[in-house]
């Protein structure tokens, strides 16, 4: 068979289809910029999609496939790592968007300064964020009107200034949104409908999102939410400038004599190797992956990984941790309908509060139970089988609701992605082992926000609620972070603020791995807002349309 002809150098690669790439990949596209695109996942279009609960929950059809793609996990450096699959998300053109729950709250001013307004925290690499929130609201708004985000301004009275509303209303309220409007107005506490991936009214030619109990976790067969998916990667495509190359799966990124980035080394379909050349890198592969990949670069000039001249390439990785409380109650709620696509939340606890023994807060939120069906659905006390679990299923199932948190940890150095060479993926590559370690701070917070959760229940009206307060970070919401921290020192970050790494001038990580601290809120929004003032940065260095110079360093 012929050899594949080597393809020609472009102006920008990037590598990620998901949220990040795609928002870069439209960014960079409109402007005049020629992109690669390399996704290691397969391009599914929304015909392929359905409502099969145990293909898409529970079979891996969606998720990654554990034996193909292991992770293995530690509690500590002491401990031996075992395999798990800390932190899945979907690898596949638009990432973990296609079947995300969809909730996209922006950060507040206060993100951006923890260790200013919190002080110290021993035993965490706290920091301040290197770009404020004034410098990143003009992309939130961006994001939310070219992408599609439904919800109410002002009605977050703990939102930061905001330049403009949204493109159109908050979808319509569920039972159990209501509910946990209820129980919030008992207690006194602020409660807004929460910012969605979906539009309740056609917006921008595109029609109103179908609701549909088949949502988180499923694909979306009607391409109305709002996702990469749906909205950036057709958006990058119409441009006739973004050469989308899904199935090709990035083992290395090499570097010229002069320590610049400088091809991309990967394996197609087919399983040949190819090197696509550019004259600026992007990585948007997730937190986890970027690391892994910088880390799977090593040469002569970077022994110890590209980038990775501080050994902070991996460090102070955060990811977040979902955990809720669940009422029981007599009514029927009927929360399995809405699929996570609509909720109601609150930031009361989401501000620094001296007086409640930790730092941080956590965005909380009203959440469906079961993702629809009850064979995911379970209460702390239901047995596995029999006719007792049966009867809780037949008296509960319909009559629960939780309320989630979105806990916010504190980095610290020994929390961190590595590469396992005792483990490999079916491509004989060293898989990512993530070294995790809560620290006090987040265990304190996650047992607090887990019983204002459940007073909450109880002043809505449950008749019985439970408390699962979080014991360990499993990486369970899906959302990563920290692994490549922006910042102005070179010694204690990887990239400078505009996420181009200090080491390595043509290489840029857009994904969560530039977030220097987690936050208490899902961080998608924020992911894609970063994405596209980086994408600006690349236009604005290289002119539109000649991204082949040398980039400005830091300007
Ligand atoms: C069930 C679920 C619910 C979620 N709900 C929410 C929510 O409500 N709100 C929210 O803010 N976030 C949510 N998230 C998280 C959200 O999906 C992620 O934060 C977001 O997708 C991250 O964007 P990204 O670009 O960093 O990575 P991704 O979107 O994961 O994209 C990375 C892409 O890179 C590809 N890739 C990785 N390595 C390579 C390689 N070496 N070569 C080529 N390609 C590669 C992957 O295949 C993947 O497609 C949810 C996630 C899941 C799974």
């Amino acid at each position: 068979m012929a050899r594949k002809p080597k393809p020609e150098k472009v102006d920008v690669c990037i590598i990620g289809a998901g949220a990040s790439g795609g928002t870069a990949a439209k960014v960079l596209t409109e402007s005049g910029v020629n992109v690669v695109a390399l996704e290691r996942g397969p391009y599914r279009k929304k015909e392929s999609f359905g409502g099969d609960e145990l293909a898409n929950v529970n079979r891996y059809n969606l998720w990654p496939d554990p034996i193909l793609n292991p992770r293995t996990y530690r509690g500590s450096n002491d401990e031996e790592p075992r395999e798990e699959l800390f932190c899945p998300v979907p690898q596949m053109v638009g990432g973990g968007t296609v079947h995300w729950q969809g909730w996209l709250p922006r950060f507040t001013e206060n993100d951006f300064r923890l260790k200013t307004v919190a002080g110290e925290v021993p035993g965490t690499t706290l920091v301040d964020w290197p770009i404020s929130y004034e410098d990143l609201e003009p992309y939130y708004t961006k994001v939310e009107w070219a992408f599609g985000v439904s919800g109410q301004a002002g009605a977050n009275k703990y939102e930061s200034p905001r330049s403009k509303g949204y493109p159109t209303p908050p979808m319509p309220t569920t039972n159990y949104a209501r509910k946990f409007h209820e129980g919030c107005n008992e207690l006194g506490y602020d409660s807004f409908p929460t910012p969605m991936a979906a539009l309740s009214e056609p917006y921008n030619g595109r029609p109103a999102t179908a609701l549909s109990a088949f949502a988180q976790q499923h694909g979306d067969p009607t391409g109305t939410r709002s996702s990469a998916l749906s909205v950036w990667v057709p958006q990058a495509l119409v441009t006739g400038r973004y050469d989308l190359r899904p199935d090709c799966y990035v083992h290395e990124i090499t570097t010229d004599e002069h320590g610049r980035a400088k091809s991309a080394i990967y394996q197609d379909a087919d399983g040949d190797f190819i090197e696509q050349e550019a004259a600026v890198f992007m990585l948007g592969c997730g937190a986890v992956e970027s690391a892994r990949l910088l880390l799977l670069s090593r040469s002569g000039r970077f022994p110890n990984g590209l980038a990775n001249g501080s050994d902070l390439v991996g460090r102070n990785a955060t990811f977040h941790e979902y955990s809720a409380a669940v009422g029981v109650f007599d009514d029927p709620i009927h929360a399995w309908a809405g699929g996570g696509y609509v909720a109601a939340s609150s930031f009361e606890f989401y501000e620094h509060d001296d007086s409640r023994g930790f730092v941080g807060g956590s965005h909380i939120a009203a959440a469906g139970v079961g993702i629809p069906l009850p064979i995911n659905w379970s209460l702390p006390d239901r047995p596995a089988w029999g006719a007792e679990a049966k009867r809780m299923d037949r008296e509960y199932y319909d009559h629960s609701f939780a309320v989630g948190m979105v806990l916010h940890d504190m980095p610290q150095h020994d929390n961190r992605v590595e590469l396992d060479d005792t483990v490999e993926d079916a491509w004989g590559l060293p898989v990512a082992r993530i070294t995790l370690n809560p620290h006090e701070n987040d265990l304190a917070m996650g047992r607090w926000v887990i019983d204002r959760n459940a007073e909450i229940l109880d002043a809505a009206g449950a008749t019985k609620t439970y408390r699962v307060y979080p014991e360990r970070v499993t990486g369970n919401c899906s959302h990563q972070h920290s692994t490549t921290r922006m910042g102005d020192d070179p010694d204690t970050s990887v990239l400078n603020r505009y996420c181009q790494a200090h080491e390595v001038d043509n290489l840029f990580v857009v994904d969560g791995g530039p977030f220097p601290t987690a936050t208490g809120a899902n961080p998608t929004l924020t992911i894609m807002a970063n994405a596209w003032r980086v994408a600006e940065h690349v236009v604005r260095q290289r002119g539109s349309g000649r991204a082949t110079t040398t980039a400005g360093k830091g300007a």
